[in-house]
């Protein structure tokens, strides 16, 4: 047994709701001077430190020093399998090229895919294991990691079996998702209809086979995901939750991905790549509207786990989403790092019952960030998001974005023992303090991991 004790604030996130909206989540459930108790990989008690302590007589204790515990960050989109940075992208967007103007230029999303084709797996596997080891010295325990430099059928594979090799080696939690439909490839340009059909009849198909558990390198670690099979009742908690597991053995992909924007994919395209998802029982989630409006409703009944971006949603669709089981995951990262001078509407989401979700967006072009904490700074200062709102979407939303609000994004018995502790004496200073990282402990599914 582990005791975390002696903690200033315990931010535990609890409450019946799985995913928050509105006033919710402002909510972040405080314990003053508080302790958990861990066995194996679960939590299995949460209160004030003196209660707690009668309980933990054989448990090793880790003295938080009166500093701030709250649930491991769930960093809900990421695209870390890539060889490279894009140093020359970087430059001549300072110079004031835009995101558009670099990919015609043979720059952008495509520029890391002859890399990546060339990389062996065992080097992709590297640097995703440099990325999410990274990400957890900062606080996050669960990563949602992305194939799509690759946008050929074999290296959209190697690209998921690099993801499943660092997680057998990471100590936090991966989900794999095919991002197959990242962009359509130089090769079939004027092809296009043909890469859409090598998506659904082969990269979705591959992804989606289960592999024994038992068997597959790293296989323990990628976590099978529990799907929502009914609307918004299914992740609020607030109906009778109908979820599917993938069981015990696992796929290489428990989601898949298209980046659904005018020089990427159409919704016309999305459909046929999400109802091919469905047909192989995966989950569903997209890029929407980074770049221009795109309506939602079309693609709303594949009941995506998550629409990610949305900076340019269209204020009509936000009573629609508000109904919906889908969370809305924003990347100010992205923007930030483009050097946009507007962000997305997160006020007017929450406003609107929206479940937000914050995440990195890592990846070598728009966001080369693996900081959690960076990502809330940013949702305050440039979302207007208030710390705890922040910190709500970070954890407890995020879950909700990967279908795993029932065992990660709070601190409550029953649940994994994935939590972070920050040195710092109030919750608000994980928000305040950028560019420095205040990290202190770190614990994975009940194993301390870094403690600084
Ligand atoms: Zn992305």
């Amino acid at each position: 047994m582990l005791l975390l004790t002696n903690i200033g604030q315990l931010l535990t996130l609890r409450g019946p709701a799985a995913v928050r909206r509105g006033a919710a989540m402002r909510e972040l459930g405080i314990v003053a001077d508080a302790a958990v108790l861990c066995s194996g990989t679960k939590i299995i008690a949460v209160g004030p430190r003196r209660e707690i302590a009668r309980q933990a007589k054989r448990a090793r204790e880790i003295d938080c020093g009166r500093r701030v515990a709250l649930p491991g960050f769930v960093d809900s989109h990421t695209h870390p399998v890539f060889a490279a940075p894009r140093l020359v992208d970087f430059e001549q967007r300072i110079a004031g090229a835009t995101y558009e103007q670099i990919a015609e230029k043979g720059g952008g999303i495509r520029s890391s895919v002859d890399a990546v084709r060339s990389a062996l797996r065992r080097s992709l596997a590297e640097q995703v294991v440099s990325a999410v080891t990274r990400m957890n010295q900062h606080g996050t325990t669960t990563v949602e990691a992305k194939s799509g430099y690759g946008l050929d059928a074999a290296s959209e594979i190697k690209s998921l079996e690099a993801i499943r090799a660092a997680a057998a080696r990471f100590a936090g939690t991966i989900v794999p998702t095919l991002l197959g439909a990242h962009v359509v490839p130089r090769e079939f340009s004027t092809r296009r209809e043909e890469y859409v059909r090598l998506v659904i009849e082969e990269m979705i198909p591959r992804a989606a086979r289960k592999t024994d558990a038992a068997k597959a390198p790293g296989s323990s670690t990628v976590r099978p995901v529990m799907r929502a099979s009914s609307r918004r009742s299914a992740s609020d908690g607030q109906g009778a939750p109908r979820w599917r597991s993938s069981g015990g053995s696992s796929r290489l992909a428990e989601f898949v991905d298209v980046f659904c924007e005018r020089g990427a994919f159409t919704v016309a395209e999305t459909r046929l790549i999400f109802e091919a998802a469905r047909r192989h029982g995966l989950g569903v989630r997209a890029h929407l509207c980074q770049l221009s409006e795109t309506a939602v409703a079309d693609l709303l009944e594949f009941e995506p786990a998550s629409l990610d971006h949305m900076e340019c949603a269209c204020p009509a669709d936000l009573p629609l989403l508000a109904q919906s089981s889908t969370v809305i995951t924003l990347l100010p990262g992205a923007d930030y790092f483009l050097g946009l001078l507007s962000y997305a509407p997160a006020r007017r989401f929450i406003e609107a019952g929206v479940a937000l979700a914050l995440a990195t967006d890592f990846n070598p072009g728009t966001s080369p960030t693996i900081s959690m904490p960076m990502v809330l700074s940013l949702a305050c200062t440039q979302l207007q998001m208030s710390p705890a709102e922040a910190i709500a979407a970070a954890t407890i939303n995020g879950a909700a974005a990967l279908r795993l609000a029932h065992s990660k994004g709070s601190i409550e018995p029953g649940k994994d023992a994935d939590v972070a502790v920050f040195d710092v004496r109030d919750h608000r200073e994980i928000c305040y303090w950028f560019g420095e990282n205040r990290c202190w402990a770190v614990i994975n599914r009940g194993v301390l991991q870094a403690r600084r």
